[in-house]
C-alpha cells in the first residue's frame, strides 16, 4: 500500500457533467409583413420546411398572442428555409428548433421535418463527435492528450472513484536519442512507447488509459487498481520498455523510462491546476535522481520506495527529502 499524495486532503470541489447545454435559439429574424425571403440558387425543394401555417391552423387563430407567435414561427421557418438552401445546416436547424418550439406552445399537431434536413443534421452530429474525439487525441502518437487527461481526472468521481492511481512516465535521456539518431527516430520511439504502455495498461486495467502529458512524458491512469496492483502494473510497463528490442530503429538504441506513481484525489478540480499531480511529479524526480529506469512510489508509512530490481538502490530517502516540495508547477 502507498499513501496518498499531498492532494489527498483537498476539498472535493467536484466538477460534474451537469445537464446538456440547451440548443441556442437564434433571435427572431427581421421580417416585413408575411413575405418569405427568396433564394436565387436553390439546391433542393424550397417548399416550406415546417408548414407553420398548417401547423398553427392560422385560419382558426384569432387571439393576438397566437397571431404574434405564428408570425414569429413563420419568420424562423423562412430563415431556416433560406439557410438550408444555402447549405448552412447548423443555423437552419437552430431556426427550425425555434419555430418548432413556438409551434408546440400551442395545441397543434407535430410539425414535419424533411428527410434531407434530418440527414444533414445527423451528419453534423457525427462530424461534431469526430471533431470532439480528435481534439482529445495526440497527433503524433494517437493516444489521448492532456485535455482528455484533465477531463477524465475531473470526472472519475462521477464514475465511482474517490481516488485513482496515476503514474507519470518520462523517457530517460531522450534528448540524447534525438541528438544521436535524429528527430524522426525519436518520434518513432514515442509512438512505439505508446504501444508498449497501452499493452501494459489498457489491456490489463479495465478503464485504464495512457495519455501524452507533454513532450516525452506520459500519464498512466489506473482506475480501480489497488495500490499494490498499481505498483506491479507500472513496474511491468517499465520492464517491458527496457526489454523491448529497439534494434530495428537503430542497432545500439536502448530506451528506458522513469516513473513516479501516486494516488490522486478525484475530488480535485482543474481549477486546482498543476498541483493535482505535484506529488506524482516529485516521485518521478526521485526515480530520475536515484539512477533512472525505476518506479518510485510511497509505501503505507509515506516512505518513498523504488519497485523491482531498483528497490536496493541506496540514498532514496535522502533524495526524496531533497526533492520534497520542489515539484515543477505550471507545466
Ligand atoms: P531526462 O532523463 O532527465 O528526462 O532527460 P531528457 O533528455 O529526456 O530530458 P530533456 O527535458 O532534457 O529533453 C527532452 C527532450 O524530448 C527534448 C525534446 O526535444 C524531446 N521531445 C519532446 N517532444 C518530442 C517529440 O514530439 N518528438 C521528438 N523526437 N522529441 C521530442
Ligand atoms: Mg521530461
Ligand atoms: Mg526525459
Amino acid at each position: 500500500m502507498f499513501v496518498r499524495g499531498s492532494t489527498a486532503g483537498r476539498s472535493p470541489g467536484r466538477v460534474s457533467a451537469g445537464p446538456p447545454a440547451p440548443v441556442a435559439t437564434p433571435p427572431a429574424p427581421e421580417i416585413s409583413g408575411s413575405s418569405r425571403p427568396t433564394s436565387a440558387a436553390s439546391t433542393f425543394d424550397t417548399a416550406p420546411i415546417v408548414g407553420i401555417d398548417e401547423a398553427l391552423r392560422l385560419d382558426a387563430a384569432t387571439d393576438d398572442d397566437g397571431m404574434a407567435r405564428a408570425a414569429q414561427a413563420r419568420a424562423h421557418e423562412a430563415a431556416a428555409e433560406v439557410l438550408a438552401d444555402r447549405g448552412d445546416w447548423r443555423k437552419a436547424y437552430q431556426h427550425l428548433r425555434a419555430a418548432m418550439a413556438l409551434v408546440h406552445l400551442g395545441d397543434t399537431p407535430p410539425v414535419r421535418v424533411p428527410e434531407q434536413l434530418r440527414r444533414e443534421v445527423d451528419r453534423l452530429r457525427r462530424e461534431r463527435a469526430e471533431a470532439r474525439e480528435q481534439s482529445r487525441r495526440d497527433s503524433l502518437t494517437a493516444t489521448w492528450n492532456r485535455r482528455y487527461l484533465d477531463e477524465r481526472l475531473s470526472t472519475l468521481r462521477d464514475e465511482g472513484h474517490d481516488a485513482v492511481c496515476v503514474a507519470l512516465a518520462d523517457v530517460d535521456h531522450f534528448k540524447q536519442v534525438n541528438d544521436t539518431y535524429g528527430h524522426a527516430v525519436g518520434d518513432t520511439v514515442l509512438r512505439t512507447l505508446v504501444g508498449l504502455m497501452r499493452a501494459g495498461v489498457d489491456d490489463v486495467v479495465p478503464d485504464g488509459f495512457c495519455a501524452r502529458y507533454g513532450g516525452e512524458e506520459f500519464a498512466l491512469v489506473l482506475p480501480g487498481s489497488s495500490d499494490t496492483d498499481a505498483v506491479a502494473v507500472c513496474e511491468a510497463v517499465r520492464a517491458r520498455i527496457e526489454e523491448h528490442d529497439w534494434s530495428a530503429l537503430a542497432p545500439e538504441l536502448r530506451i528506458t523510462v522513469s516513473v513516479g506513481l501516486g494516488c490522486v484525489d478525484c475530488g480535485g478540480t482543474r481549477a486546482e491546476g498543476p498541483g493535482l499531480l505535484d506529488d506524482v511529479d516529485e516521485l518521478l524526480y526521485v526515480a530520475k535522481r536515484t539512477g533512472r529506469n525505476a518506479v518510485a512510489y510511497r509505501d503505507s508509512t509515506g516512505e518513498v520506495r523504488l519497485a523491482g530490481p531498483a528497490a536496493g538502490r541506496r540514498g532514496v530517502p535522502g533524495v526524496a527529502r531533497a526533492v520534497a516540495g520542489t515539484a515543477r508547477s505550471g507545466r
